[in-house]
Parts: structure tokens; sequence; C-alpha cells
């Protein structure tokens, strides 16, 4: 087994005399976040242009990195893949005409505050807009890290009383922000709450804080998370240097508390837009428990345009990861649809052709196959249970032209349709 070495930080002047017991306590790295130059300067070697740029940027946009993961960085080399996440650049301040402030339509297609219900059965709830550190590559750079500040009580209400009176919606991601900014108290508040409405069957929750800030997974904490079980827990690793002694025994509290962890990469130019680092970061993440979930490809909002990769490079990796490692580790590359279209999986082409009865395929290894179709493709069915208050149920898209509900989709505003 892999052993991992853990973060050095009596290796770094500044905190040559921290102790131990303040360096582990979550709190105490939260108080500690690296906000300004001088500091940030005591850490890594910073020289005459990077200053001066990033006096400018700062002006603009904040910079917090807690003090464990301003140690992952190199101290000499600026283009790192940690340093490149955390310290800001003065390409953040580039104007590119396809940003978007919003690209996703999180805030259109959010009903009351906190709450975006983009898909049937799901609702993301944003319950603060604070983050232990803010990403240099945030897609919620709108919100997150311009003001300090956790959902109001009365926004709250209204979020949850939303969640009441939708029973369709059955799974709930806590977001944010970072939702385990928030101490155990308030956070427990938020899953009892959720856990009282009888629909609500999962909760997931998204928080990056076992890549940039692990002290946070206290034993305190996994043995509160475990009374909502089912309980999920999504973090955001992008490059294998992430992979500590003290994210894995992050990870390693979360699963024993049974909790299944998945992992969301973003596809980010000069970081991770490798195959061998991406094979590298999925192989390793199982060693931590963590399934790799999403590949996104970096979406359009503003302040990252240097971060973007082509989506053909997410389509290379993919290409390198199926068949060449275990499945289990083979995450899917999502575009993020601009205008709130919700996640599109896209990955390399398997199926080469079609006729009635074989379809054509390859694999990974360049084989090309055939599968040959039954004659009867028709599956007797209208017995079960399932599907007895499922099928009376109004579908949406495409499924519904599957289901023959309707002929055909078409825009609301076709031309043709107003002559
Ligand atoms: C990503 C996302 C979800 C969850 O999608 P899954 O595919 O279920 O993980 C839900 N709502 C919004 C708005 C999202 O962006
Ligand atoms: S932790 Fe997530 S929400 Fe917070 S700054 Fe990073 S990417 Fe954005």
């Amino acid at each position: 087994m892999k052993e991992y070495d853990s973060v050095n930080y009596r290796d770094v002047p500044l905190f040559r005399d921290v102790a131990e017991e303040d360096w582990n306590d979550w709190k105490w790295q939260f108080r500690n976040t690296i906000r300004d130059l001088d500091t940030l300067e005591k850490i890594i070697r910073i020289d005459e242009d990077e200053e001066r740029d990033l006096e400018r940027v700062l002006q603009t946009f904040r910079m917090s990195i807690t003090p464990y993961y301003a140690c992952l960085m190199d101290r000499e080399y600026k283009r790192g893949s940690v340093r490149l996440q955390g310290v800001p650049s003065i390409e953040e301040l580039a104007y590119d005409p396809d940003d978007h402030e919003d690209p996703l339509d999180e805030d259109v297609d959010s009903p009351v505050p906190g709450i975006t219900h983009r898909y049937p059965d799901r609702v993301l709830f944003m319950v603060t807009r604070i983050c232990s550190m803010y990403c240099r590559h945030c897609t919620r750079r709108r919100m997150v890290g311009v003001q300090d500040e956790h959902l109001s009580t009365r926004s709250m209400d209204q979020a949850f009383a939303y969640i009441e009176d939708h029973p369709e919606i059955r799974d709930i991601l806590v977001s944010g922000g970072d939702p385990l900014v928030l101490d155990d108290g308030p956070l427990e508040a938020v899953l009892k709450r959720l856990r009282g409405i009888d629909h609500v069957e999962i909760i997931r929750i998204g928080s990056r804080t076992p890549v940039v800030l692990p002290q946070r997974i206290t034993g305190d904490l996994v043995t509160m998370l475990r009374r909502y079980h089912p309980l999920y827990l999504n973090t955001h690793f992008n490059h294998p240097a992430e992979i500590t002694r003290e994210s894995r025994d992050a990870c390693a509290r979360l699963a024993d508390a049974g909790i299944p962890l998945g992992n969301q990469t973003v596809l980010l130019r000069d970081v991770n837009d490798c195959p061998y680092i991406m094979k590298k970061l999925v192989q390793e993440l199982l060693m931590i428990r963590v399934k790799p979930y999403y590949i996104y490809q970096c979406d359009l909002s503003r302040g990252i345009a240097h971060f973007r990769t082509s989506i053909t490079k997410g389509m290379e990796i993919i290409e390198n990861l199926r068949g060449h490692t275990t499945g289990m580790a083979v995450p899917t590359f999502v575009v993020d649809a601009p205008g709130g279209g919700g996640k599109i999986p896209v990955m390399p082409n398997y199926l080469l052709s079609q006729g009635d009865r074989r379809l054509v395929l390859r694999n990974y290894e360049g084989v090309i196959t055939t599968y040959t179709q039954p004659e009867n493709v028709f599956s007797d069915c209208g017995h079960c249970r399932i599907c007895e208050d499922e099928r009376y149920k109004p579908l949406d898209g495409v499924a519904k032209l599957l289901a023959g509900e309707k002929l055909y989709l078409e825009p609301a505003d076709l031309k043709r349709r107003r002559r």
C-alpha cells in the first residue's frame, strides 16, 4: 500500500513555531487563511512582476488560502498545479467576450434564494457563500468570496419551505460556497431539518475541505454526519499532488462512517489537462476510497478563461482511461450547458455503425467488433409493480418522445410557427 507524506509545515519559516495542536485545528487554519500579499510572500517566492500583478488582481478578486494548502505549493515554481489553483493571476482580469457572470443560469433557475432547481428530482442548496479557500477557477465566483455570508435565517426558511412544498424533490445537494465552513451545530440543524422532510431520500454534501482543509473532518463531525444517512459527500481533488496523508486520513474518517465519497474534478489548463496526470489522479483517488464521479469542462464564468481547455482534451482523457484502467476509476466527462441545460456527457465514439440487426463497436484497443441484436426485442412488460405508479407520471424531454407522449420537441420561438 502506498504511504502518503504529511505536509511538513515546520519547513516553512512562517509556521515553524505553530503548535501541532493549532495546526491540526481547522478553526486555527480557517482563522489564519492567507489573504494578503505580505503573508503569501513569506511562504512562496514571488518575483517583482508577479507582485505588481497580484496587487492589481487583489483589488478586484479576493484571495484566501488555508495554511495547509499553501504548504503544498512549490516555493519556487510559479506554474505549479497547486499554486495555480490558489494564487491569483493577472489573467483573471482579462476580458473575454465569451465570459458570463452566471453561465449556468443558476440564479435564473432559482425559485428562492439559495436553491437552484434544474433537474426534476433534485436541487442544489447553497447554504453559504463562504469557502475556506477561494479556488481561482471557481465557477461560482460571482457569489463565492464576494461577500462573506451564510444564507440568512429567512432565506433558509424559504428554502426549506420550497423543498417541503415539492414532493418530487428526493435528493438535496448541500453546497455553497463550502457547507463545511459551518460549525457542526448549524450544519446539523440543516441536515436535521432536511431529514425531517419525508420525501427527501438522499442528502449529498459538496465540500472541498478534504482537499484544502482536511483538518475539518473531525471525529465529532463524522459522528454527527452519520446520523443523517443515506448521506454522500462529493469533494474536489484536481491533481495527485493534493493527496497527502492529511487528505487521505480525512477521507478515511468519512468512509469509515459509511459516507460514500465521490470526486468532481475540473479540467484545468496547465493543472491537469493531461491523460497521465488524470490517470494517476483517478487511480490514487480509488486508493483513498474516493470514486471519481465527474470531470467538468471548465465553464464560461468571468475571469477563468486562462484555465479553459478544448472539450477535445477531455475526450482524449476519457479515451486514455476507459479500458486502460478499471471502470471504477473512470468519471463521466461533462459539459455544463450554458443557459442552464445541465450536465451533458461527452465521450469518444464507441459505436461505429449500425444496421437493422447488427451494431459495429470498437473497444479501447481498436478492436472492431459486432453485436447482433435479438430478433424479438419487445419485453413482455406491464406486470411488475414498479411501473404501476411510475408510468402515469409526466415525463420530460427526450424521454417523452421515446414514450410516445409527444411526436417532436421544438423551440418555443420557432420562426416558421409564427408565419
Ligand atoms: C450538478 C447539479 C446537480 C446534480 O447533478 P447530478 O448529476 O445528480 O450529480 C443538481 N442541480 C444542479 C443545478 C447541478 O448543477
Ligand atoms: S471550494 Fe468550490 S465553491 Fe469554494 S471557491 Fe473552490 S470551487 Fe468555488
